[in-house]
């Protein structure tokens, strides 16, 4: 399955609710759902939902869950089967697997003004792990992990501009940052609290139990 490359403001409206997929511009008047959110094309526009069976509801929420960190279906259930494999709750697991993306922490970081950007950063170079640069956006960090934007990179206009424009945010207290400098640090792992998106993991893990 290829990686979706269309607008991701139509899987907003697509999924009927604000996935939060373009940083700044998500929290702005510029939001595409907030100015228009019917599903997108023409059979969208003035018709009501239709009522979603169960099985819906289920495939919905997973397809959101898997939107919102951007991953390709066989990716996003490996992480299912992984944490099925742990002896925690199953749905917090996943959760926090995803969470502990590298990519996903570079955007948590604010050193990334989405995740797609953090991905893409990621694979270029920019980012080093513990003094090590790791260019792998599913890198699972741990605990304690160091994670720095490069020092010839954090020059480069790209992060002066994402330093600028998320000087503003507060990161999750999962993380430290100190965003001048390209650098944070991970101080413990993230809890189902810190995931504050409107999710409903039991229906992926039913979707999944099929
Ligand atoms: Fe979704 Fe963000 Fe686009 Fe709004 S601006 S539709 S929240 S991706």
């Amino acid at each position: 399955m290829s990686r979706y490359t269309g607008s991701v403001c139509k899987l907003c409206r697509t999924e009927g609710e604000k996935l939060y997929l373009k940083g700044a511009r998500c929290y702005s008047d510029k939001c595409a759902f907030e100015r228009k959110p019917n599903t997108p094309g023409q059979q969208g526009q003035g018709r009501r939902r239709r009522k979603v069976s169960e099985y819906g509801l289920q495939l919905r929420e997973k397809q959101k869950v898997r939107r919102i960190y951007g991953l390709q279906e066989n990716k996003f259930h490996k992480y299912f089967k992984e944490a099925e494999r742990d002896n925690g709750i199953t749905g917090e697991v996943f959760l926090q697997l995803l969470e502990r993306r590298l990519d996903n922490v570079v955007y948590r970081m604010s050193l990334a003004r989405s995740r797609n950007e953090a991905r893409q950063l990621v694979l270029h170079g920019h980012f080093e792990v513990n003094g090590r640069r790791v260019n792998i956006p599913s890198y699972i960090i741990q605990e304690n992990d160091q994670i720095n934007v490069k020092e010839a990179s954090l020059k480069k206009d790209i992060f002066q501009e994402i330093i600028e424009v998320n000087s503003n945010l507060t990161p999750p207290e999962w993380v430290t940052v100190d965003l001048e400098n390209g650098a944070g640090s991970v101080v413990s792992m993230p809890t189902r609290e810190d995931i504050q998106y409107p999710v409903e993991e039991h229906l992926i893990v039913e979707f999944y139990s099929r």
